[in-house]
């Protein structure tokens, strides 16, 4: 499906362009860009977008048509500060407002709207019950690599006694060894 410009005066064809993680459809006539949800949690702060997509529940109507289905945007206003926590934004904190189409997941960015929103946080150190949880995980693995080593060496006991059955004085075992990897009677160990 094409997505169109959501101006009226416009409704040029946008043009995906990704820099290999923001994906965005850009109106050639320069007017700005749109973005899916999805594509934004990666780039903006994450107190920003649940604002951004709560309020748009209820956002005025936008003079702009949705990039798919040609249905009115909602305007929304948005506070931008520089922590991810919600709902804390200072009284005085700059705003921009946006235009979102609610059902298609797209917001629309006008020129330099963009780039007046801080950037995505990177995630904070994990919790001591989070360590607690990966240095489970790194247990359970070296536990089930144990387990195989276990099972490795349980074949070659038993790959030694059948070949001392078939071959009790040892002369094919030599060769033998050579093959089992990890078998201790090769000659180079
Ligand atoms: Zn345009």
């Amino acid at each position: 499906m094409e997505n169109l410009c959501p101006r009226p005066d416009c409704g040029a064809v946008l043009e995906r362009q990704s820099n290999g993680e923001f994906d965005t459809w850009v109106c050639p006539k320069s007017h700005g860009f749109a973005a899916t949800i999805t594509e934004l949690w990666g780039q903006l702060q994450d107190d920003e977008i649940r604002q951004l997509w709560d309020s748009a529940k209820n956002g005025q109507p936008s003079d702009l048509l949705s990039p798919g289905l040609r249905l009115p945007m909602v305007r929304v206003e948005v506070a931008i500060d520089d922590d991810e926590e919600r709902n804390n934004a200072p009284a005085d904190a700059p705003f921009v407002t946006l235009d979102v189409a609610y059902e298609e997941q797209f917001i629309w960015f006008d020129v330099g709207e963009y780039e007046q929103f801080t950037r995505d946080k990177a995630n904070p150190e994990p919790t001591p019950e989070e360590q607690k949880q990966i240095r489970q995980i790194a247990d359970q693995f070296v536990e089930a690599w144990a387990e195989e080593v276990k099972k490795r060496n349980h074949l070659g006991a038993a790959a030694d006694k059948f070949a001392n059955i078939v071959d009790p004085e040892g002369k094919l075992a030599r060769g033998f060894g050579k093959a089992m990897p990890g078998k201790s009677s090769s000659s180079h160990e």
